[in-house]
């Protein structure tokens, strides 16, 4: 049976990203973002809002694949912090946002979303074959 979608949900008809890496119940992206190379995505294959939407099996699931993308990351560009974060407000379809976070970033210490800190921050170099391989490799 084919996954449920919304016809007007972006991530149901896009990936919303460049995939690094997907099976049959998500898909994990690098976003594209300039300021931050580093910036994937988690995003679950069907359209569900919220982690109790899942069943305690497939949110241990989804959870594996997002410490996955954080321990990939983390070895890929050093970040002096990690963020995760689940909103969904302006997407409501579930994803997760796995961030490699700068001390001399554009927002930190702040979240990526706030008011910008400096004009230009640190970008990390990101090689997204390496970075797929990586997360691969622990999944
Ligand atoms: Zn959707």
């Amino acid at each position: 049976m084919p996954d449920p979608i919304a016809p007007d949900c972006e991530l149901c008809r896009e990936d919303g990203g460049a995939v690094l890496w997907r099976d049959g119940f998500c898909r994990v992206v690098l976003v594209g973002d300039a300021d931050y190379p580093a910036f994937c995505r988690v995003v679950l294959a069907r359209h569900v809002r919220e982690m109790t939407d899942l069943d305690a099996a497939e949110r241990a699931r989804l959870m594996a694949v997002v410490f996955a993308v954080e321990a990939a990351l983390r070895e890929h560009v050093r970040p002096d912090k990690m963020n995760l974060a689940s909103l969904g407000n302006a997407v409501p379809h579930l994803h997760w946002h796995v961030i490699a976070r700068f001390r001399d970033d554009r927002h930190f210490p702040a979240p990526v979303w706030a008011a910008a800190q400096r004009t230009r921050g640190f970008r990390a170099p990101v090689d997204p074959a390496r970075l797929a391989a990586a997360i691969a490799s622990k999944l």
